[in-house]
């Protein structure tokens, strides 16, 4: 079966590899994009391009929707794709619980799939995964994520989705002396229940993370470096056919990967 694809944001640095992602992939099809701009025109091989999703959705017959664009219009987006029955395969970050709950209960109503994942790249799924399991053990932790200086989001989604893993593992406490003081502000970081993240933007840098774990003499540290933005794709493709045969929305791509064998 051929699956119809959308795809929101295909001028942006993931839209343009997911662009070619579907086109290289013998059973997707890409029927037409959402933008900001260039509404009524068509790019290669004749895709319309639309700015009003309602429009795009209710004239353009397709199975999903694939949203790589920015946290206020990304909701949107897949809102709408919801109600017009488009299943969702969300990688814009930046969604707050509020949000991802009002989609989770769309989806249910609509009974179709939704995945919203904050990070494609299986590595970085292991490292959050490993990083829940360490947490148990090393209750003191430190996440630094590291990405491209026009990432509009802080902290990143995978910075925040490892948080939340962390805390489902880790006895809560706080961490540091006492008495810390920040001579500078904002130098310890953002905290949440004592764990600490730091978020470092700089050209050149694509997405990286370190999960820091100190104990009495000893020090283990995860870590995940994606060099460019292929390392995402094989999780998107991944998503659009697992989401095909699914009724509810997922949150996290590891909740497709069998990782317990
Ligand atoms: P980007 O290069 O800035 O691309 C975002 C694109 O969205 C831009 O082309 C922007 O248009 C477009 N856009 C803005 N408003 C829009 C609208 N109303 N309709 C359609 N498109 C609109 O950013 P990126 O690096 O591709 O990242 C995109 C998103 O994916 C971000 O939220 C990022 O955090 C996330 N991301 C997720 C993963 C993952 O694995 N889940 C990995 C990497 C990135 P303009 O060019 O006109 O501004």
């Amino acid at each position: 079966m051929t699956i119809k694809v959308i795809i929101a944001g295909p001028r942006g640095k993931m839209g343009r590899e997911a662009i070619q992602m579907v086109e290289n992939t013998a059973h997707f099809e890409l029927v037409a994009c959402l933008d900001r701009k260039n509404s009524g025109k068509t790019m290669d091989k004749n895709i319309p391009v639309y700015e009003d999703p309602d429009k795009c959705f209710s004239e353009v017959k397709a199975d999903v929707l694939v949203d790589v664009t920015t946290p206020e219009v990304g909701f949107k987006h897949t809102e709408a794709a919801l109600r017009h029955g488009i299943r969702p395969v969300v990688g814009t970050s930046g969604f707050t619980p509020e949000q991802i709950s009002t989609l989770s209960e769309l989806a249910a109503s609509k009974n179709i799939g939704c995945i919203i994942a904050p990070n494609f790249a299986v590595g970085a799924v292991l490292l959050m995964q490993f990083a829940k399991m360490a947490a148990k053990y090393f209750p003191d932790v430190e996440i630094i994520e590291k990405h491209h200086d026009q990432k509009l989001d802080a902290p990143s989604g995978t910075a925040m989705k490892t948080l939340e893993l962390i805390k489902e593992t880790r006895t809560a406490k706080t961490q540091g002396h006492p008495n810390e003081k920040e001579t500078l502000p904002g130098a310890r970081g953002g905290e949440s229940e004592g764990v600490r993240i730091h978020s470092v933007r700089l050209p050149g840098l694509v997405a990286h993370e370190e999960v820091l774990f100190g104990g009495n003499g000893q020090l283990l540290t995860i870590k995940h470096d994606s060099m460019n933005r292929q390392s995402f794709m094989e999780g998107i493709k991944l998503c659009i056919d697992e989401v095909m045969d699914m009724d509810k929305l997922v949150y996290g791509l590891e909740n497709l990967l069998n990782l317990n064998n």
